[in-house]
């Protein structure tokens, strides 16, 4: 079988571990703080700040920004449920604008229309491995002193405007494993701001701003020396990840350019595409439904994901909360949407399998 994702833990992390086993210094430290300097140098920020994953990345971020009851933050229907949890997770009220039916992503246009008196923010999600348009939207938080959050769970390395991305407003990133790259569990804040870095820091340790000087209301949101160790060792080998990831990609979409019915992941202009997901659309034109396909795959042994059956509105969460509000593009996405294995451990053969399967439907 092959699976959608296969992480994998490459490098010389073994030495690294017997030395944290050995000294005892196991929560954060000196290489979670490594970890931070190197990250913030690879992305080309001022500051990161570790934490314990995508999900805390995001709402501390939030909370930094001094984000909370009463406030409305804009964001994407179409994304796991994290990126619009953690503005619940405040006490503000996530509103959704849908998206660009293209790259699956925020639609810049569609923005404003949702901006009310109570907006303070735009969570913006850079979707499957592809920055989202990033320059009207910090347009859009210019003229209207908005906060700009990317959420970049799923786009370590990938750039827009030669810029990468989690350095446009704050950066949040995941390292679960599925990820582009790894810690086990943890996440990394991305930011030049020294006051948002220093809130960060506090909020993710009880709001300690000195040794048992608690200022906010913080919480244990802290990452292990273990985890920086995985990561450093994973952050050297990103590069090859996505390069990798970007050429199957490649090499899915030479094989699979002239099936009608099957709409292939589009790389917009000024772009580069980490292709966490390598996402196609199984359009009404296609002779099978996409769970057909999808069915079809599993048969033949290619594993096969949906990302994401529902849009975040139509969440029964989000439903309970008040939020199911219909978003056309999401709603139409998520039925079509279909993602096949594109990871760095695939074969040349595996990549002709994917391909010979889909062709044989
Ligand atoms: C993975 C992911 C998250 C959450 O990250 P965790 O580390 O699992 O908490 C948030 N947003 C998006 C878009 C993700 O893909």
């Amino acid at each position: 079988m092959l699976h959608v994702s296969n992480p994998k833990i490459y490098g010389q992390t073994g030495n690294l571990l017997d030395k944290i086993l050995s000294s005892g210094s196991l929560a954060q430290g000196k290489l979670v703080e490594q970890f931070e300097h190197a990250f913030a140098g690879y992305i080309g920020t001022g500051y990161a700040v570790a934490v314990s994953s995508g999900t805390s990345a995001l709402h501390l971020s939030l909370l930094a920004h001094g984000i909370g009851k009463g406030d409305e933050v804009i964001t994407t229907p179409f994304s796991f449920i994290a990126s619009a949890n953690a503005i619940v997770y405040c006490g503000a009220k996530p509103v959704f604008s849908d998206i660009d039916p293209l790259s699956f992503n925020l639609d810049p246009n569609l923005i404003e229309a949702r901006i009310t008196p109570r907006t303070r923010a735009v969570l913006g999600v850079h979707l499957y491995g592809q920055p989202f348009d990033v320059e009207p939207v910090l347009d859009i938080c210019r003229r209207h002193n908005l906060v700009l959050i990317e959420d970049a769970c799923q786009a370590h390395g990938a750039e827009y405007q030669g810029k990468k991305a989690g350095s446009f407003g704050t950066g949040c990133f995941s390292f679960y494993p599925t990820k582009n790259m790894t810690t086990g569990e943890g996440g990394m804040i991305t930011t030049s701001d020294p006051v948002i870095t220093d809130k960060c820091r506090a909020l993710r340790n009880h709001g300690q701003t000195e040794r048992y000087h608690h200022t906010t209301l913080g919480f244990n949101v802290r990452m292990t020396e273990i985890a920086a160790a995985i990561g450093l060792g994973q952050l050297k080998l990103l590069g090859e990840f996505n390069s990798q990831r970007i050429q199957n990609a490649r090499i899915l979409s030479d094989g699979l350019s002239d099936i009608p019915g099957i709409v292939l992941p589009a790389i917009l202009p000024d772009r580069l595409h980490v292709f966490h997901q390598y996402t196609i659309r199984v359009a009404r034109e296609y002779h099978l439904s996409r769970d057909g396909l999808k069915s079809h795959l599993e048969a033949n042994g290619v594993g096969c994901a949906v990302h994401y059956p529902l849009p975040i509105t139509k969440q029964p969460l989000y439903h309970d909360l008040g939020y199911a509000i219909p978003m056309p593009r999401a709603e139409a996405a998520s039925t079509e949407v279909l993602s096949l294995p594109v990871h760095p451990s695939l074969t040349r053969e595996d990549l002709n399998t994917i391909i010979e399967v889909i062709r044989s439907a």
